[in-house]
């Protein structure tokens, strides 16, 4: 495992860091202290992403070309850590580059690419995915969004949900079942839809932490041209692979507070008993962070090791998704309740450490979920990894119109 830079890696570091330095503090004097979920926000956002792209610095891996960087993984690696650092980073674009668009660039006619991948690199237009619905979570193949052929178009009926930023994007990649005759992961075609259609309705879901990310979206007789199917038809599974392989990457990591942060709290916070940091059986968990820290921190040296040598990273995406989830989670309990009756409060002005453990609270159990939830990675990692049983699947040959509903 290599610790360090090598010579070529340090000084692209260094670069970054210069070129961080002088842009985000001119991004900062533009826009202020702007406040998330606002208007503001995305377009202080976009004009972030399009001075990235403008330096060569948004979607570093991809060719120059399209917009990209030119660059290597580990470059676009260094990067991210060197932003994530200057406290700069606007969630609007993940899912779109880092799932959506790559799903365009390895499916669509180059008319499409064209038209559609360089706005997307300058933060121009935001992509959402449009995979789950009430009947197709884990089990996304189980879908029931309907598309029927009629002539050159497509026409779509049926419900999404949990579609993050549906309501700010401007296009959407949109899996649908073409074929229920034949078994579930067989009868699948994918699109890329226009979410500013008025056949499509988005209506948001209100989020306990007070945001408003992820929206049911509804469509009725939606007419997409075929030229907007990604892939064959009856391939959508093989399409969906290549965006949920793109997801486990990009929701790999977690922000927040750290075991550091934790510690300081319980230096600082003393209820009748002491500060907690004098409990043994929270000095216990403490040391249980710290160990799962160092474990996360060597896992990510394992991976930057492998891109730094051109190699592709093993599984560590799965395991450190899982770690670092409910590390998260049990961090934040443990604070709050440190906190005592001041755990309730979540206003930044007048919350323990700004309010982040509330934060954190508030996240954790969606970043548990989001891009495959516990059970199904460690599903992917007993079987892919370990070796072990797979799950048990009745209905895989079973075509899907017989599969029992409920109903
Ligand atoms: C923050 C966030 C953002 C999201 N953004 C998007 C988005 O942009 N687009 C999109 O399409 N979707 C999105 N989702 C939806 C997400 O992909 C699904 O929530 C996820 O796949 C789980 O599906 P589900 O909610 O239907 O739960 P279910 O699949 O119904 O699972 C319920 C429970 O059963 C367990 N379970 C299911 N199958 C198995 C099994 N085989 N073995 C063991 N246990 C099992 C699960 O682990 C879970 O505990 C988002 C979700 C979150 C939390």
């Amino acid at each position: 495992m290599d610790f360090n830079d090598s010579p070529e890696e340090a000084a692209y570091r260094e670069k970054a860091r210069a070129w961080l330095a002088e842009n985000a503090a001119a991004h900062r004097a533009k826009w202020g202290d702007v406040k998330p979920n606002t208007p503001e926000h995305m377009a202080a956002g976009k004009d972030w992403q399009a001075t990235k792209a403008a330096a060569g610095y948004a979607c570093i891996t991809w060719p120059a070309a399209i917009g990209g960087g030119g660059g290597t993984p580990i470059q676009s690696v260094i990067f991210g850590q060197e932003e994530g650092k200057a406290g700069l980073g606007y969630g609007y674009f993940t899912i779109g580059l880092g799932m959506c668009v790559p799903t365009v660039m390895a499916f669509a006619n180059d008319e499409t690419k064209k038209r559609f991948v360089s706005p997307a690199v300058k933060g121009e237009e935001i992509w959402c995915q449009l995979f789950s619905e009430p009947a197709g979570g884990s089990d996304v193949a189980a879908l029931r969004t309907r598309a029927v052929k009629d002539g050159d178009e497509w026409v779509i009926n049926g419900q999404k949900v949990w579609t993050t930023g549906a309501h700010y994007c401007d296009y959407g990649i949109l899996l649908t079942r073409t074929d229920p005759d034949v078994p579930k992961h067989k009868g699948l075609t994918m699109f890329w839809i226009d979410m500013k259609d008025p056949a499509v309705e988005c209506r948001p879901i209100h989020q306990m932490s007070g945001g408003r990310e992820f929206n049911e979206v509804y469509f009725t007789d939606l007419r997409v041209k075929d030229s907007q199917r990604l892939g064959e038809v009856g391939q959508g599974w093989q399409v969906a692979l290549v965006t949920l392989m793109n997801e486990r990457l990009a929701v790999g990591g977690s922000s927040g507070p750290n075991y550091r942060d934790v510690m300081k709290l319980a230096r600082e916070l003393a209820g009748p008993a002491g500060p907690s940091i004098k409990d043994q059986s929270f000095r216990e968990k403490l040391a249980d962070w710290y160990v799962q820290s160092e474990g996360l921190k060597f896992t990510r040296f394992r991976t930057m090791t492998a891109l730094s040598r051109g190699q592709t990273p093993g599984p560590e995406s799965s395991i450190g998704k899982i770690i670092s989830a409910n590390q998260m989670q049990d961090m934040a309990n443990n604070a709050v309740e440190m906190e005592d009756q001041y755990g309730i409060l979540s206003d930044p002005e007048t919350a323990a450490a700004e309010g982040a453990f509330q934060q954190s609270l508030m996240w954790a159990p969606g970043l548990r979920i989001a891009g495959g939830t516990d059970e199904i990675l460690k599903n992917i990692i007993a079987e892919r990894v370990l070796g072990l049983p797979g799950d048990v699947r009745v209905d895989k040959d079973v075509p899907f119109k017989d599969m029992p509903t409920g109903r």
